[in-house]
């Protein structure tokens, strides 16, 4: 992936901050600090978890969505205003990733975060 990102696309930075194996195991590739590129136009103002597969469907694992559900909840936790949001929710976006919405099944994390935390404002689809 890194290879991918820096010779096919030139690419300065890393694609996400996190990656998700197939096994659940956690990659950081990044730390939060850096500016990676998962959202064109958001980069500076997000922080960006990806797991392996789900190009077309949403075919996580068990261990992929404890993964995604471990990185979410410590980001929550340090960053008490952050939103939970799929690839796809951001304004001006022409994706279709995540297969899922990630605020509505992950939202339950903003709960477990810490009464900081905004309530979450969960997207109907
Ligand atoms: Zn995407």
């Amino acid at each position: 992936m890194r290879r991918y990102w820096k010779e096919a696309l030139g690419w300065k930075s890393v694609g996400y901050h996190k990656v998700i194996e197939a096994n659940g195991n956690i990659v950081q590739l990044a730390p939060d600090s850096a500016i990676t590129n998962g959202v064109a136009g958001h980069n500076s103002t997000s922080l960006h978890v990806s797991y392996i597969g789900g190009k077309d469907t949403d075919d996580r694992n068990i261990q992929q969505r404890q993964a995604i559900a471990a990185v979410l909840l410590g980001w929550l936790q340090k960053y008490p205003k952050a939103r939970i949001c799929g690839h796809r929710d951001f304004p001006n976006v022409n994706k279709a990733c995540p297969q899922f919405s990630a605020e509505k099944e992950y939202g339950y994390l903003y709960l477990l975060a810490g009464p900081k935390n905004d309530k979450p404002i969960i997207n109907s689809d």
